[in-house]
Order: structure tokens, then C-alpha cells, then sequence
């Protein structure tokens, strides 16, 4: 038997303007889109497929996500508001095909109040469905394309703000970095700072991710991931998943900066304090993790895409986070 959910009394509930509850059952298809503020535009925000555990879990996820997309939106001066599609994955439903153009089709009766594209546990079949059965779905490959590299770049800028704010330079040769999650964003910041001189630890919980980062750049010092937080550098950059920095975990870090990709790094708002008092530095990830967003809501400029124009918002990331650190 299904619990009912009451939404406005969930912790993660924050006036959120609308919230879609999208099921069809023959194709296999759980859904919620969460729309939490348009006063700056039309919702936007990536659709997230996982195997969550109950369908509260996965409506708590939508909810915080949407919130958060909603200050990167803002923080990144772009005319959207925040939004979020989360999908209940099943690893067994052979009709995924189906699942992704039903929910496509639930996108399409939000009429452009919602425009969406690729989060975690998407593949790139996944997003071709979406394409086709919705003209509201951005991050296209043919035009604006992979958003990671822009969400690793916007980063590694929000990282030099940072190092200037706490060292008084933003030399990155011979500083210490520790990496959690080298996947597509992870990975490309890893790159970023090893060209530059960085030293670099990372984890993940992938052998294969970390033995093609290995390949790459040799000079990388791999730890495991129950240990990547604890480590003594400079910076802590966590580009897995989120909720991590809690009670228990924070006063067990050693890096004098928190700067990751990763989305909802914070377990509650409470943390954010506490990292605080721990004087330790976090950057929002809102903000840090917004060039994939910059990216991709390029792809709706009247003038149309430019990557130039995206490059210099993505480097506005690094003034933004100045003005925020001050
Ligand atoms: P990804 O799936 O490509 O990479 C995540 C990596 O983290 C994987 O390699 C996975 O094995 C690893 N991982 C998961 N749990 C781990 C753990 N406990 N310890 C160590 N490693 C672990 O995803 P991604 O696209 O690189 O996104 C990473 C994070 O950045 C997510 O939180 C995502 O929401 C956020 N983000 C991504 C983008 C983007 O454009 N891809 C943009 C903004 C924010």
C-alpha cells in the first residue's frame, strides 16, 4: 500500500511553486518534477534517473534539487528559475525507451514552464528519447553538448577565488587537491589542476574510473573513498553525490577549502554553519557547479549559442565567488 505524502510538511518543501507527480504505470514510469521559483524565468533544471527507495525519497531529492537550482540560476544571472526532474529508476524495466518518451510527454504538458536535460543516471540514449519527444529539453548534443567540462571549469575558477581568499594567491603548482568522484565532472577537474601543477589525490567507487584517471595523469595519488575527505590539502573538491559534509563528517576534514562539483553537498542547512565554525571555507556548490548550467541554457539565447559568450559567464564564476567569499 502506498503512503500518502504530505509535500508542504517535508523538511526539503520551500514554497515550491508546483509539484508534478508523473506515473504511467504500463511503461513503468515514477516520476515528480518539482518546480520551486520562476520569478526569474521559466523553471530549469536536469532530470535525475536512480534507483531511489521509495517514492518519498525521491520527492525529497526533486525538492532540494529544484531549491538549488533556483539560487544557481540566480547566482549565475541567467533568466530561469529552479526546477528538477527526478525519475525512480529500475534497472530491470525493459522498456526504458517507453519510460523516457512517457515522461518526455509530461514535460511537453508543462508547455516550456519547465525545460530539462541530463543529470545523473541519464545515458546518452536516454537523452536522445527526450530530444525527440520534447522541444523542451536543452544540453543538446549538437549544440550546447556535454555540459561536465563546463561544470568542471566553473570549478576550478570558484577553486581560485578560494585559494586568493585564503592564501592570498591563486597559484594552484604545488598545492594540494583531494577529488571524490572522478566521473564526468570530477575527472575534467582533475585534469584542470594536474596540467597546472597541482597535487592531486582522488576516489571513487569505480575501479575503472580510477584506473583510466591513473592512465592519464600517473602522478595522481589514489585513496580510498571512505578516506578522500579526511586528507590533509588545501582543497576538498566532492564530485560524487551529495549530503556528505554532516556531524560526523566535518570534523574529520583537514582541507582548509571545500570547492566541488558535486549538487546538495551540505547534509542540512545547519552544516553550512558548522563548517563555518570549523573555519573552513565552503563554496556553494550552487555556485562553484554552475557552468554546466551556463552551458546549457545558452542553447535558449535569442541570439543563439555562442561558446564564447558561455565562456566568459563561466569564468564570471570566479567574481561571483569573490564577491560572495568577502
Ligand atoms: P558521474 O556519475 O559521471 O560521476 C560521479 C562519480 O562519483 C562516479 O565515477 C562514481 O563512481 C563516483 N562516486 C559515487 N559515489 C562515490 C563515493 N561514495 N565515493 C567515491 N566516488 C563515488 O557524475 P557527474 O556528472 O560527474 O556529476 C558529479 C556530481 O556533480 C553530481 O552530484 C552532479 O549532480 C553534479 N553536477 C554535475 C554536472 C554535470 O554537468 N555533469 C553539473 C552540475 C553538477
Amino acid at each position: 500500500m502506498t503512503r500518502r505524502l504530505d509535500i508542504a510538511n517535508l523538511p526539503e518543501f520551500d514554497n515550491h511553486e508546483a509539484v508534478v507527480y508523473a506515473v504511467d504505470e504500463k511503461v513503468g514510469l515514477r516520476s515528480f518534477i518539482a518546480i520551486h521559483n520562476t520569478n526569474l524565468g521559466p523553471a530549469t533544471g536536469g532530470t535525475r534517473y536512480w534507483n531511489y527507495i521509495s517514492e518519498e525519497e525521491a520527492l525529497r531529492d526533486a525538492l532540494r534539487l529544484s531549491q538549488a537550482m533556483t539560487y544557481k540560476c540566480a547566482l549565475s544571472r541567467v533568466p530561469y528559475g529552479g526546477g528538477k526532474g527526478v525519475i525512480i529508476g529500475n534497472s530491470h524495466n525493459p522498456r526504458k525507451r517507453h519510460l523516457f518518451a512517457a515522461y518526455a510527454q509530461r514535460v511537453n504538458i508543462l508547455n516550456g514552464s519547465f525545460y530539462t536535460g541530463e543529470d545523473v543516471g541519464l545515458t546518452a540514449d536516454n537523452l536522445r528519447v527526450l530530444e525527440k519527444e520534447s522541444k523542451f529539453v536543452i544540453g543538446r548534443e549538437r549544440i550546447a553538448g556535454n555540459p561536465s567540462p563546463w561544470a568542471a571549469r566553473g570549478v576550478y575558477y570558484a577553486i581560485l577565488a578560494a585559494l586568493q581568499a585564503v592564501f592570498g594567491d591563486s597559484e594552484i603548482s604545488g598545492r594540494m587537491f583531494s577529488i571524490k568522484g572522478v566521473g564526468k565532472v570530477g575527472s575534467v577537474l582533475c585534469g584542470l589542476l594536474y596540467e597546472r601543477g597541482g597535487k592531486v589525490h582522488v576516489a571513487d567507487i569505480a575501479p575503472e574510473k580510477v584506473k583510466s584517471i591513473k592512465r592519464k595523469y600517473p602522478r595522481v595519488e589514489v585513496v580510498k573513498s571512505s578516506e578522500i575527505h579526511k586528507q590533509k590539502v588545501d582543497v576538498y573538491a566532492p564530485c560524487a553525490l551529495g549530503g556528505e559534509f554532516n556531524k560526523k563528517t566535518i570534523p574529520q576534514l583537514r582541507s582548509q577549502i571545500i570547492c566541488g562539483g558535486a549538487n546538495n553537498q551540505l547534509a542540512s542547512q545547519e552544516d553550512g554553519e558548522r563548517l563555518h565554525s570549523w573555519d573552513i571555507l565552503y563554496v556553494p556548490d550552487y555556485l562553484a557547479n554552475a557552468g554546466g548550467l551556463i552551458n546549457v541554457v545558452a542553447e535558449l539565447d535569442k541570439r543563439g549559442y555562442s561558446r564564447r559568450r558561455v565562456e566568459k559567464k563561466v569564468r564570471g564564476i570566479r567574481t561571483t565567488a569573490k564577491k560572495i567569499i568577502e
